[in-house]
């Protein structure tokens, strides 16, 4: 019987979905077999750990040594990776990060999918894995100094570790942050506690244009207005690059971070970015990928697997700012794309317009009921759909719809491996084909991939003969 605080040596065989390091107890008595589950252990460490949580079969330790590390164990650059829960997995070499992903939706395609017979192509992982990420969004509070604090938050909690210099972030945004905190500092502006409800300021939201240097800087904040807004704006316009700052409210009480209300302070509600030749408007409430430099490889891999051919159509479901619509019109007829946030749909529409790009028509609505309206209500036809859904995946209805629509080809963007593999499996048992499956690491130290998976139309006596 295992209890609190048993203290075990443990080799590490597996790494869980988490990052976390995964053995079983092997000391010849009745406990071998057990597993252990242990944040920060990698696989090939000798670790002693101290059970915190045990359960009937396997219970959660804490690392309290490495006996012998991992061959794999690199020093990570960042003092707080341990603490922080921006990054799972940074001790981890990065080229055994890049192959802990690959196998992670390997297995989860074949075990939970379901699927055997499709190329997997090796992983395309960052040349630089540092420094990466255009966007922020830190939560503010205060350390038990009464310090203003912002971070990301750690693991599975709500305290903010203090993250000035984060080894994944650009590095403006260190900049960014301690204008904010020291002017936050010298008007006493408070953060916002989440117990109370009470305070000001709740996310701070920055985002980089990393082709064109343009900076956004959004306070997320309790209340209607900014006091001492004024002196803010000054010290933040003496950045280089600074295009936008603006206000966000949301005096909800919840874990959402962003209202549905934006106040542009100075400048322009939205900044530019270039993903290629394609020029993109941003505003504060509209999702962008946070890695431009692999964004780039994903959408060129997305192009190549939808593949438009002139004449033909192709939807481009969940398409945010029209970012992938835009790389599919270059080379298809038409292209429609859906989004469920109406900024994100308007920031499409004048990104169509910037690229004179014409052949593109954009609905605001949720993939699920535009789709089959549009198919049921006015006919319409795709030779090729793109899903890049969130993380919870395709709605079954969706999927249903996409069926009966019958596309030559759909393509799969995918930022969770395991919905990715749920939604595959019906898709494959209901006449389509896993054919390439890539893995692009658009999120260097932590435990996240992106897949982008091309699935073709089976040959109409195979589907027969399988019904
Ligand atoms: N393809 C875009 C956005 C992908 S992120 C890009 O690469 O930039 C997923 C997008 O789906 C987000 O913009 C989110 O707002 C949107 N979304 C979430 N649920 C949706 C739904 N049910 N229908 C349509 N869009 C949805």
């Amino acid at each position: 019987m295992i209890r609190k605080n048993d203290e075990f040596t443990l080799e590490i065989t597996d790494l869980g979905t988490n990052g976390e390091g995964i053995g079983r107890l092997n000391q010849g008595d009745e406990n071998d077999g057990y597993t252990v589950f242990v944040k920060d252990a990698l696989i090939g460490d000798k670790i002693r750990t101290k059970i915190i949580k045990p359960k009937k079969n396997y219970g959660y330790g804490r690392l309290m040594e490495i006996i012998t590390p991992s061959p794999y164990r690199v020093a990570p650059p960042c003092p707080v990776a341990r603490a922080c829960g921006g990054c799972q997995i940074m001790h981890l070499d990065y080229k055994e990060q890049l192959r802990f992903k690959e196998n992670k939706v390997r297995n989860l395609l074949e075990r939970v999918g379901g699927l055997r017979d499709f190329t997997m192509l090796p992983i395309l992982g960052m040349e630089e894995p540092y420094y990466y990420r255009n966007k922020a969004q830190f939560p503010v509070g205060k350390n038990k100094d009464g310090r203003i604090v912002m971070g990301f938050y750690a693991g599975h909690t709500h305290a903010i570790v203090d993250t000035e210099h984060c080894y994944i972030q650009h590095p403006l945004n260190e900049t960014l942050i301690r204008i904010i905190k020291n002017w936050m500092e010298k008007y006493k502006i408070q953060p916002y506690d989440e117990q109370t409800g009470k305070g000001l300021v709740r996310h701070v939201l920055t985002r980089i244009g990393s082709t064109t240097g343009q900076v956004m800087v959004c306070l997320v904040i309790n209340g209607g207005s900014l006091p001492h807004g004024d002196a803010l704006v000054d010290a933040l316009t003496a950045v280089d690059g600074m295009t936008s700052i603006s206000i966000n409210i949301n005096r909800e009480k919840t874990n959402v971070i962003l209202g549905s209300l934006v106040k542009t302070l100075w400048g322009q509600p939205y900044i530019t970015d270039y993903i290629g030749n394609i020029a993109y408007q941003i505003s504060p409430l509209s999702f962008y990928q946070v890695n431009p430099g692999q964004t780039r490889v994903l959408y060129e891999k997305a192009l190549e697997f939808a593949d438009p051919k002139p004449g033909e159509v192709v939807w481009d479901l969940y398409c945010g700012i029209g970012t992938i619509s835009l790389f599919l019109a270059q080379k298809a007829s038409k292209v429609y794309g859906v989004e469920i946030v109406p900024q994100a749909i308007e920031d499409a529409k004048n990104n169509a317009r910037l690229n004179h790009m014409d052949n593109v028509e954009f609905f605001v609505g949720k993939a699920e009921e535009v789709l089959p309206r549009e198919y049921e209500k006015n006919g319409v036809y795709a030779d090729v759909i793109v899903v890049d859904p969130p993380r919870k995946g395709c709605d079954a209805s969706l999927l249903e719809c996409m069926v009966q629509m019958a596309p030559k080809r759909i393509v799969y963007v995918s930022c969770d491996p395991a919905t990715l593999a749920r939604d595959l499996k019906y898709l494959s048992e209901h006449g389509y084909k896993v054919d390439v499956v890539q893995c692009v690491d658009m999120f260097g130290h932590s435990v996240h991939t992106e897949t982008v998976v091309s699935l073709s139309r089976k040959k109409l006596d195979r589907i027969i003969s399988i019904n």
